[in-house]
């Protein structure tokens, strides 16, 4: 069951991709989007990069290497990260559950995230020792930027007593108020931990109503939105089966439900790839960012991938030239205040300690 905010709540305003919520100390520049028609990749059969491609990286590829050696350097790359990134020239690689477990388990004093600032800034909270680059400070997320803190203390005041879980697509500013952090792959496990009957999930809409769906504990809602998954329709995916037949159609959950309630799977990133290398199926669409299904389809060509799926322009800011600019110059190196640091901290320690 879900619920909608309360009228006590502070107003609210979806996320927009022109013009993103205002957030804190850690403002980041507005990022540029790609009108959604450049993004889909519908019905085509997706095929690993090329060998002309991995010619043209492997320069950048070779330095990298070189620059991991010399700085004492790891690599932690989200399954959204392009093939060259993903395949070329990362260490670890995972959806953000999988990268926040590995980011404290990592011996190497720098860590270079290849995904989104969030990300950067949980491997900090998870390394305050550790040096955290991020090779473009614009990699944000639609999601993590439509939630402030100062919204969370409201929902607090408006709903006393009742804990707040905090999806990882999150600042830390965030997290700092939340009382347990939660990921696409483990919310309902998170939520149910709590022992309450009711839970304040934010910032995603979708996510909660999906998991809402699986539990019997009333869910508030936050009307925030992934700008990627909130576009994916039901009437594409009977589309896709139309001219697909047999395909598995395998959904993240932040995509709408009536699109989730259209797939044969809904999972993290991390169980989309589960399912995938179970042999589940010969033929699968994944509706999801489109370098996951790139990325699965170079490690298994016995299973024919169909393209459904949007870019995000966020993730596409990191790049092999970025990355090697990082490592070079050391830039841009995530900091973040020790107070705030420590609160959040402890919103992800818990959520490690359930998963
Ligand atoms: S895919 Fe969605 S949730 Fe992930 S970084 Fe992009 S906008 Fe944020």
């Amino acid at each position: 069951m879900t619920t909608t905010l309360p009228a006590t709540a502070p107003p609210v305003t979806a996320p927009s991709a022109a013009q993103p919520t205002a957030r804190s100390a850690t403002a980041l520049p507005t990022p540029h989007f790609v009108a959604p028609s450049e993004l889909v990749r519908s019905g085509a059969p997706i095929t690993p990069l090329a060998a002309a491609d991995w010619d043209a990286a492997a320069a950048d590829i070779a330095a990298i290497e070189r620059l991991k050696r010399e700085r004492d350097a790891v690599i932690l790359a989200h399954n959204y990260m392009t093939e060259d990134i993903y395949h070329g020239v990362a260490d670890i690689t995972g959806d953000s559950l999988a990268l926040a477990r590995e980011a404290q388990t990592v011996s190497q004093s720098t860590i270079v995230l290849a995904g989104v600032h969030f990300m950067a800034e949980t491997a900090k909270l998870l390394n305050p020792a550790k040096r955290v680059l991020i090779p473009d400070l614009r990699a944000g997320c639609s999601l993590a930027s439509s939630i402030t803190a100062d919204d969370v203390r409201a929902l607090r005041a408006a709903n006393p007593g009742v804990p707040v879980v905090t999806y990882v697509n999150t600042s830390a500013d965030v997290k700092a108020e939340s009382d347990i952090c939660c990921t696409s792959g483990n919310a309902v496990k998170v939520i149910e931990s709590l022992g309450t009957d009711r839970v304040i999930m934010i910032p995603d809409q979708y996510l909660a109503r999906n998991v809402a769906a699986q539990t019997g504990v009333e869910v508030i809602i936050w009307p925030g939105a992934c700008e990627v998954h909130e576009q994916f329709t039901a009437a594409e995916v009977h589309q896709l089966r139309a001219d697909n037949p047999g395909v598995a159609v395998l959904a993240h959950p932040e995509c709408p439900p009536e699109v989730v309630a259209e797939a044969d799977f809904a999972g993290s990133t991390a169980q989309m790839s589960d399912f995938v290398a179970g042999h589940r199926a010969d033929r699968v669409a994944l509706i999801t960012e489109c370098s996951m299904s790139a990325n699965l389809a170079a490690s298994h060509p016995e299973v024919e991938f169909i393209g459904m799926c949007r870019l995000c322009p966020h993730m596409k800011r990191i790049t092999l030239a970025g990355i090697r600019r990082a490592l070079e110059t050391g830039t841009h190196e995530v900091t973040l205040d020790p107070a705030i640091a420590e609160r959040a901290r402890l919103a992800v320690e818990r959520m490690l300690a359930v998963s």
